[in-house]
Formats: structure tokens, sequence, C-alpha cells
């Protein structure tokens, strides 16, 4: 990675950023970053396990950094949520995804795309209709495309947030709880978000097959997923073994690099080898 080394790696516009004109000069980066379109989307397959087919994309963005290469979400995010760009952020991610969901669907394959979204954009006075004006304008079925959240997107600003979400399920868009069991939170919060799909944290996942107490909450997080009436995904999934574990204990999809990690949209029209997919 060039002269690039790890410390700097989560140093610059990360979580641990301390310096405040390092973050100004991250910020001051992204906003042209953004207009100079130096964002880029990959996406990350989602595999059925009853039948190894894809089901959906996942869409992780990166930003393709004139001098310091491609950097990963968790080094401008933060940056981003910080200062109000993460609006236009999402509004761009947005707006990428549907042009290539529209692009595959051309082409005859029916998958959903699933878009992150963070807790100021649930908060951010006119989202839903943000969207709203996006499915409208590329003609998209609203039930292709899936609203990722986290269980901390909802505690800060909770009527805010419920409204956006209620208003976007009640038109099909689907929302997914992303990270599930990592928050600082209750079950309770759960009550009243219409969810299609519950996503098992990959701090789970990785260790499935070793720790009875992941087991335990794997085999819970599915039954809940039941309860509630939606389906339930596991991210991070590595091994071929961890994913025939996921499948015997009732898991409905996976994600991880066992398939395939996040890749431009060009490359993953390209099917997944045979021998990949259980
Ligand atoms: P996430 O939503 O939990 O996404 C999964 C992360 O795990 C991605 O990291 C993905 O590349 C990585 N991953 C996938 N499969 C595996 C695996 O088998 N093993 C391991 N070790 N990792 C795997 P990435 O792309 O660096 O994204 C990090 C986080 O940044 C995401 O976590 C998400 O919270 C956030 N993020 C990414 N794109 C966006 C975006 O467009 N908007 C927002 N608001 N957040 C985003
Ligand atoms: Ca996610
Ligand atoms: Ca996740
Ligand atoms: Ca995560």
């Amino acid at each position: 990675q060039g002269k690039r080394g790890t410390a700097d790696i989560v140093v610059w516009g990360g979580e641990r950023t301390r310096h405040p004109t390092q973050w100004l000069v991250v910020q001051a980066e992204l906003r042209h970053a953004l207009d100079r379109d130096e964002l880029v989307l990959f996406y990350q397959p989602k595999v059925s396990l009853s039948d190894g087919t894809i089901c959906g994309v996942e869409a992780l963005v990166r930003w393709q950094h004139p001098e310091r290469g491609l950097l990963p979400p968790a080094e401008f995010l933060p940056a981003a949520e910080q200062s109000g760009l993460i609006e236009p952020l999402t509004a761009w991610v947005l707006r990428r995804a549907l042009t290539d969901q529209a692009a595959w669907a051309a082409a005859g394959r029916d998958w959903t795309v699933s878009v992150n979204v963070s807790a100021r954009n649930l908060e951010a006075a006119d989202f839903a209709g943000m969207v709203e004006a996006l499915l409208a304008e590329f003609g998209t079925a609203p039930d292709r495309l899936v609203l990722e959240v986290t269980e901390t997107a909802m505690v800060d600003d909770r009527a805010t947030s419920m409204a956006a979400i209620h208003r976007l399920a009640g038109r099909g868009i689907g929302f997914s709880m992303d990270d599930f069991g990592t928050g600082y939170t209750s079950l309770e919060r759960l009550r009243g978000v219409p969810l299609v799909e519950l996503k098992i944290d990959r701090t789970f996942v990785a260790t499935v097959l070793e720790e009875k107490e992941n087991q335990a909450i794997v085999h819970a997080v599915i039954a809940l997923s039941r309860g509630l009436g939606c389906r339930v995904t596991a991210e991070g999934v590595e091994t071929a073994e961890i994913a025939d574990w996921l499948a015997a204990a009732g898991c409905d999809e996976a994600q991880g690099y066992h398939y395939s990690r996040p890749m431009p949209w060009a490359q993953i029209s390209v099917p997944i080898p045979e021998e990949a997919i259980r």
C-alpha cells in the first residue's frame, strides 16, 4: 500500500482522528470528492443458503482518492457524519446504486440493492422525499431497494427516524436491521420497525463453529426473525463450513468473502464460480 502505514489508515479522517485541522482537511477534500465524482460503489453479493443463487447485492462506498488511493469507508465516513456531508454522500450512493440496479434489472437480474443509511440521514427533514423522488426518476420497483439501518441509528431522534421509516416502508421499500446484536440497545427497539431482514453481525458469525455462546446467539436471532416474519442474513461468512452450519441452523442468506469480496459492478455481473457456492 505504498507509503501509507497502518497507523495512518485508522487516523486519517477515521474514528480516531483527533486533530481538528486534519478533520477539516478531510471534510474539505470530501466535499471536492463529491463534486469531482471520486467516490465509487463496490457491491457484495447476498447469496441464498438454500439454493446458492444471488438474491441481491449490498452497496459499499469507497473513495478513489487522487493521492491516497482507494479508501475504505472507515477512513472518511466519520468525518462525513460529523460535518453533514453524509447527506449529499448518501444521496450520491442512492443515485449510483439505483442507476446500476436499473442496468442489471434490464439484463434480467432481479437482484435487490441494499444501501447503508446513517442515523443522520433518517433524521434529515426530507430524506423520505429524496428517496421517493429517486425511485420515481429511475422507475425502480420499491421492493428492489433495501435500506440498512443500525439499532443505534434509531436512538437519537426516534420519532423522526420512525416517521421516515414508516413512510418509506409503506411504499414498499425494504428495511434491514444491520449489525444486529452489537448496538447498545434492547429488543424493545425492534418493536414497530417494519423489517424485511435482520443481519447477524459478523462478530457472531466468524467464530460460530468454535464458540457455543455465538451458536446460541445465532440460533436466537434466527428464531427472532421467524417470529418477526422477516428473513435473516449472516454477514462475514468466510468459509464453506460456516455456510453449512448456518444453512443447517435455518439462516436464509449469507454474505462474505467465502462467496465474494465487494467489487465494482462491472465485475459482479460476471457469475460467481460454482465451486464458491455450496
Ligand atoms: P457493514 O454495513 O456491516 O458492511 C460489511 C463490511 O464487512 C464491509 O466493510 C465489507 O467489505 C466487510 N465484509 C464483507 N464480507 C466480509 C467477510 O467475509 N469478512 C470480513 N472480515 N469482512 C467482510 P466496508 O466496505 O469497509 O464497510 C464498513 C462499514 O462502512 C459498513 O459496515 C457500513 O456500516 C459502512 N458503509 C459502507 N458503505 C456505506 C455507505 O454507502 N453509507 C453509509 N452510511 N455507510 C456505509
Ligand atoms: Ca450493511
Ligand atoms: Ca453489517
Ligand atoms: Ca458493520
